[in-house]
């Protein structure tokens, strides 16, 4: 590569579904940055190799996305709080002697969550449905905001019990109640978030989730965008509020991009011309 431009990428497989290029494109436009950030598909068994050769080209960093951010997390030789703390990188910087390795997926929910859909965490009551690096990924950010309860559920319970242990430390410090309990007991209890962080909906699964966990006075979340999941579709029809990843996506494209570039992108506009298309 011989020309000034600082070059980014997103690296996944699959890949082609990705919307980072075109958000990044539009934050650039927007700050006056002229970069270039292309998708990058990585064969499976191929990460390390991929990343090399981006290193090599001299590209200034990238995104990391499914299934590789616990191989990035590897990968990388300095971490963030947030990456070390989930053991999982979405956001890879390449300096001279070092990678570092961030992790925005937390921070993205968030911001999402409180600036753009205005539910706060403080004292609320939340369930995290899902034990995969997503869900790994936003459980410190939203310690930090203080619920009185954070529960997580998982099909396999034991992935769930894992996370608890491990952040159990955490959640004490933040006076939060970790709790993790079985799918079907989720209707039981009551909860003022629930947040879908799995990918059932990625393969056409309908998520078994009683639709009695849902009521009209909590937001729906669902991870996944660009497509009505049945979790959503069943939150609906209890009357609770919904929304789609979409503003998470963003929110978490716009904290990457001011790690790189020290500038902090809007984010507003963009979720509503995305959300439009
Ligand atoms: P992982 O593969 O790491 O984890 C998948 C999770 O989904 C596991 O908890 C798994 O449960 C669960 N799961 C899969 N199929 C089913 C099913 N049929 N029924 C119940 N549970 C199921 O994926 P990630 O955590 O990385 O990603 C999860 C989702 O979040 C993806 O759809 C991804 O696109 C989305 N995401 C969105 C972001 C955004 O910015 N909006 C950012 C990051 C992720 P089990 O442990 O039992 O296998």
């Amino acid at each position: 590569m011989t020309d000034l431009k600082k070059h980014f990428a997103v690296i996944g497989n699959p890949i082609h579904h990705s919307l980072s290029p075109q958000i990044h494109a539009v934050f650039a436009k927007e700050t006056g940055l002229d970069i270039a950030y292309e998708a990058v598909l990585s064969p499976l068994d191929q990460f390390k190799n991929t990343m090399h050769q981006l290193i090599q080209q001299k590209f200034t960093g990238a995104n990391v996305t499914l299934p590789f951010k616990k191989e990035a997390y590897q990968l990388a030789t300095t971490h963030s709080s947030y990456a070390s703390i989930a053991e999982a990188v979405n956001t890879l910087e390449f300096k001279e002697n070092e990678i570092i390795g961030h992790n925005t997926d937390g921070i993205g929910l968030v911001r999402d969550l409180e600036q753009n859909l205005d539910t706060h965490l403080k004292n609320k009551k939340i369930l995290l449905i899902g034990a995969g690096g997503a869900a790994e990924g936003v459980i410190y950010s939203m310690l930090e905001k203080t619920p009185s309860e954070l529960t997580l559920t998982n099909r396999t319970i034991e992935k769930s019990n894992v996370i608890q242990n491990k952040m159990d430390v955490h959640a004490k410090s933040f006076d939060v109640n970790l709790n993790v309990i079985e799918i079907a007991k989720c209707p039981h209890q009551y909860f003022d978030v629930i947040i879908n962080a799995t990918s059932a909906s990625l393969s056409d699964d309908a998520l078994h989730m009683d639709p009695k966990v849902f009521h009209e006075g909590c937001l729906a979340y669902d991870m996944i965008y660009g497509k009505e999941t049945s979790f959503i579709e069943q939150a609906k029809s209890q009357g609770s509020k919904i929304s789609d990843g979409l503003g998470m996506l963003v929110e978490q494209a716009a904290e990457a991009f001011s790690i790189w570039h020290h500038i902090k992108p809007h984010t507003k506009s963009v979720i509503e011309s995305l959300r439009a298309l």
